[in-house]
């Protein structure tokens, strides 16, 4: 696949629960309509950067760490409230990216139905493999990509399965706010979410893309 330029971005939006076996393992409700929420540009790095763990978690004072394996799509023209069918043409490179997650502050937010910032949005909690020309994806609807933890498999996803298919996500988010050339959506965890630790390697993989991540 071919490798793509990275271009500056506004936003990277993020999306909860697509797929009905990780809000299972969460104990949360499958939703009826995208739940989406923002990370900021501050938070992006590339993979190459690692997760500096003692740092996200401030010396674990903030609890655990969990990884978030997640398909990733770049616009490359802006969409605004737009209907499904004018999707596809407007996604210009696709990666896998990590959506970390702290997550025990996550759960203490939640339960006093507070924003979900303070545990997804630090430095450094959106991780991003290079970005690929999206002409190499044959089907949207029917690409898997896995994350491997220290070389076992810990994660499997498969488009097939997502609650809200990638051209009806981004229409709804269009609906809501717009999106300009080079933003960036992270379209969901599949199961199998899992706390990270120092020394770990984490690899994703997309067909014959691999991108190594190492937290220290
Ligand atoms: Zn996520």
């Amino acid at each position: 696949m071919a490798t793509m330029k990275p271009v500056p971005s506004t936003k990277v939006v993020c999306v909860g629960r697509n797929y009905a076996d990780h809000a299972k393992e969460l104990g949360n409700d499958v939703p009826t309509s995208p739940i989406i929420f923002i990370k900021p540009i501050s938070s992006m790095v590339a993979h190459t950067e690692g997760i500096d763990v003692a740092r996200a978690t401030q010396d674990g004072q903030r609890g655990a760490l969990h990884f978030e394996c997640e398909l990733c799509v770049r616009m490359g023209k802006p969409l605004s409230q737009a209907l499904p069918a004018q999707v596809m043409d407007s996604i210009d490179a696709v990666t896998l990216g990590l959506d970390l997650t702290l997550r025990d502050l996550q759960n203490t937010l939640k339960q006093k139905g507070h924003p979900w910032e303070r545990a997804k949005a630090f430095d450094g909690a959106c991780v991003l493999g290079e970005w690929l020309s999206v002409d190499a994806v044959e089907d949207f609807t029917n690409l898997s990509y896995q994350l491997l933890v220290n070389g076992a498999e810990r994660q499997r996803g498969d488009t097939c399965l997502m609650l809200f298919p990638i051209v009806e996500l981004l229409a709804d988010i269009s609906q809501q706010f717009s999106l300009a050339a080079g933003d960036v959506v992270m379209t969901g965890t599949p199961k199998g979410v899992g706390e990270v630790h120092a020394g770990d390697e984490l690899a994703m993989v997309l067909q014959d893309a691999r991108w190594v991540v190492e937290a220290r």
